[in-house]
């Protein structure tokens, strides 16, 4: 496979969001199309995610610093 940007369901071509799901001792990561809602298991495997996730500052582009 070469890059995979587009959903393939709905053409959508800006990326993805992420999941991360609970396999066995394991948490998956997984995509979802933003648009259509469609999601694609791309096997990737973290160690199982514990606890609250950790919150830091929010994100803020470039266009929101220069106005
Ligand atoms: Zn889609």
């Amino acid at each position: 496979m070469e890059e995979f940007r587009i959903c393939q369901q709905c053409g959508y071509g800006r990326g993805f969001h992420v999941f991360f799901k609970p396999r066995g001792a394991r948490h998956s990561i997984g995509l979802i199309c933003p648009s259509c809602g469609r999601s694609y298991d791309i096997g990737w495997l973290i160690p199982r995610l514990e606890g609250k996730p950790e919150s830091g500052p929010e994100f803020k582009s470039d266009a929101d610093n220069n106005s």
